[in-house]
């Protein structure tokens, strides 16, 4: 797509985009692959923070074609090794923050305590490219989940002898899983390839990012680190103690840089819908690998600091060679608004229903939502009472590590909400989403003693459904308002804002990275297709993008780009402590045909090839026209099942086979329909 006036950027974005070098990146664009992806604004940089000892020569990408241009930039022949040892001597930048982590990052090797001081360590040169000249060895990103799809997020990038994984998330079964609690990708992949795994990077603690950690790491060698921020591995550290499993769990922080096998990865802070939020700057034999994990850009959040744009902007002068980018709210023009809007909302919404009982229902991983609730209920002199399992356990960790912070006494018990009057009390409850085991789902139902809803409640409800939740959610809020509650909703009121970069952010984001190559993640494929058009709009061109798919391998040079052999992928079912591998689940297809179409079991007992005593049929779920055809159904099916045992030679699964024909064909015959049939055959 060419650069069209009609593809004119907003006001706001080109603003922000001359501050960072959009011409730069323009003109790089147009220039065509071999000269992108150039710009090293090193020389400024390096002198700003003193100087970098560099071994010199020893970038293989040095001579190559790729590494001319640009000669203004001075010192072109170190400018690869430059490029990472930069963001080694960034990631050493003594801050008070690194000082008071320096006992960490010294068992790490990776920083010095002592403020300001850099000292490239020898494990921090820049991964090279094994493997000679000729054979251009590619790095290898293997989408496990998460692509044409939200949920179940999963990515592993591969070099050589080195696999990292980032994220092992879960998504929510559809109608058609009956009975199944959550599904995880297939690992298999993974699972052969487990002596490769230097480690698995967390970008936030949500479900479809971390809820696979237990069933991952059953997988893995026990001793794979687990790299999260803290509030990640909290909520990852409960997952496990749930499954009475323990793993190597380390926490980073933003401007980390781990060293993980041929790989270095630095943790980069963004804002997101739950705090501790990451995305990953992964150093590679060809460049920076960037993946954005869910962000959006707040530059008013309510606790912790702003997107970390000066940082991503520095990626991007140094060059960027692929950039994985999230895609949720590519559809929705604008920036989304900041958390603190939700806030003003709420305080208003206090004052306004100032006699009456207020219920909100959100997140329980939202901590700075529930900071936000818990400072304006403090602001308006009313107890907090928490109510939904997650809700107690989330704020539990959250406050075990500092992340959130809870006046002395303004938790009340739920159970004790009695000894208060309505207009000194605020519920926090989970729900929001409609669940059916939830609080606010009972409340609503008049199924949960603790609290009776009635014509004094506001009900605020902070979250917008997520998509195939609508009915559900509905639902709550008709059985809340017929119990005379007033129930304050999204659409009513700025209530919610996403964790979700909109159209504007996404530009920003792009033209801060400057990215050689770019694929779109963790969105259906219409987001992903939009996100690719979003980033042709600002100059990429078509063949610097790919759209991949579950079982995608892509490989990545620092000159192209294209698709891998596939691997094998796909979905597991988890249930209970088992798994069934979508697709070929003949569980998941018994429970089906059950579901759709009942069950009926035929037991009888054989003694020498003659069926002795009573044949019971019995059915569950399979519809007759009345009780009498069911009746003479019943009654000709026990025939049907002597004659087919009695006359069929063989061992008992030969038999069982012809009673399962029989009657299926039987029923098929008289009612159309194909139920599971299951015979039961005892031999005397
Ligand atoms: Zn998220
Ligand atoms: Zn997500």
């Amino acid at each position: 797509m060419n650069k069209s006036s009609k593809n004119k950027p907003s006001k706001e974005s080109i603003e922000l985009a001359i501050l960072n070098g959009i011409e730069a990146y323009r003109r790089e664009q147009q220039q065509g692959p071999e000269k992108s992806n150039k710009s090293i604004n090193k020389s400024t940089k390096n002198t700003a923070r003193g100087t970098l000892k560099e071994p010199a020569g020893r970038d293989p990408r040095k001579s190559s074609a790729a590494a001319a241009g640009k000669g203004q930039r001075g010192q072109k022949t170190q400018k690869a090794q430059k490029s990472i040892a930069a963001v080694s001597a960034k990631s050493q930048r003594g801050t008070a923050g690194d000082a008071a982590r320096g006992q960490r990052n010294t068992a790490k090797g990776q920083r010095d305590t002592a403020k300001g001081t850099r000292v490239p360590v020898k494990s921090e040169q820049a991964p090279r490219p094994r493997g000679g000249k000729h054979a251009k060895k590619p790095v290898k990103i293997l989408f496990f989940g998460g692509v044409g799809e939200i949920g179940k997020n999963m990515t592993a990038v591969e070099y050589g002898n080195d696999i990292i994984v980032i994220d092992a998330g879960i998504i929510f079964p559809t109608e058609d899983m009956p009975g199944i609690d959550l599904v995880f990708p297939e690992i298999t992949y993974l699972t052969t390839n487990r002596h490769k795994i230097r480690g698995v990077f967390l970008t936030h603690g949500h479900e479809d990012h971390i809820g696979g950690v237990p069933y991952l790491m059953k997988e893995l060698e026990p001793s794979t680190p687990v790299y999260g921020t803290k509030l990640t591995l909290a909520l990852v550290d409960n997952k496990l103690r749930e499954h009475r499993m323990s793993a190597n769990l380390i926490t980073v922080s933003p401007k980390d840089r781990i060293k993980a096998g041929g790989f270095a990865v630095n943790i980069v802070n963004v804002n997101h819908s739950i705090a501790g939020a990451t995305a990953l700057a992964i150093e590679t034999p060809y460049g920076i690998i960037f993946h954005s994990g869910d962000f959006k850009i707040d530059l008013t959040p309510v606790a912790g600091k702003p997107i970390d744009l000066e940082e991503i902007a520095e990626y991007g002068r140094r060059g960027v060679l692929l950039y994985l980018g999230e895609s949720t709210n590519i559809e929705r023009p604008g920036f989304t608004m900041s958390e603190k809007v939700v806030g003003t909302t709420l305080a208003h919404l206090f004052a306004e229903h100032a006699n009456r009982r207020i219920i909100i229902a959100t997140f329980a991983s939202n901590v700075h939502r529930l900071q936000q609730i818990i400072d304006i209920a403090a602001t308006y002199r009313r107890k907090v009472a928490l109510s939904g399992r997650s809700m107690l356990s989330v704020v539990e960790a959250a406050a075990k590590i500092g992340e959130i912070s809870i006046p002395e006494g303004i938790l009340v018990d739920v159970e004790k909400l009695k000894n208060y009057y309505d207009r000194e009390i605020v519920i926090v409850s989970t729900g929001s989403q409609g669940e059916p085991m939830s609080a606010l789902t009972r409340m609503a139902a008049g199924e949960f003693n603790k609290v009776t809803i009635g014509a004094n409640d506001t009900i605020i409800i902070s979250a917008s459904p997520i998509p195939g939740n609508e009915r559900m959610i509905y639902r709550v809020i008709n059985n809340l308002m017929k119990r005379g509650a007033e129930v304050v909703y999204e659409s009513l009121e700025k209530i919610h804002v996403s964790g979700h970069a909109c159209q504007e952010e996404h530009k920003l984001m792009h033209t801060l990275l400057r990215p050689k190559f770019f694929i779109p993640v963790h969105g259906e494929y219409r987001h992903l297709r939009r996100h690719v058009l979003l980033a042709q709009e600002l100059g990429m061109q078509p063949y610097r993008t790919f759209i991949p798919d579950i079982g995608t391998c892509v490989e990545v040079t620092d000159e192209e780009m294209r698709e891998g052999p596939s691997f094998p992928a796909g979905a597991r079912l988890i249930d209970g402590s088992g798994f069934e591998d979508m697709g070929t689940s003949e569980v998941m297809k018994d429970r089906l045909r059950m579901s759709s179409e009942g069950v009926f079991i035929a037991a009888l007992t054989l003694q020498g090839g003659r069926v002795v005593g009573d044949v019971t049929v019995e059915c569950r779920g399979f519809v007759f026209a009345d009780e009498r055809e069911q009746s003479d159904a019943i009654r000709e099916l026990k025939v049907v099942a002597v004659r087919a045992a009695e006359n069929t030679a063989g061992g008992k699964e030969e038999i069982e086979g012809a009673v399962r024909r029989a009657i299926k064909n039987y029923l098929f015959k008289t009612t159309k329909q194909s139920p599971m049939i299951i015979p039961i055959i005892h031999e005397l």
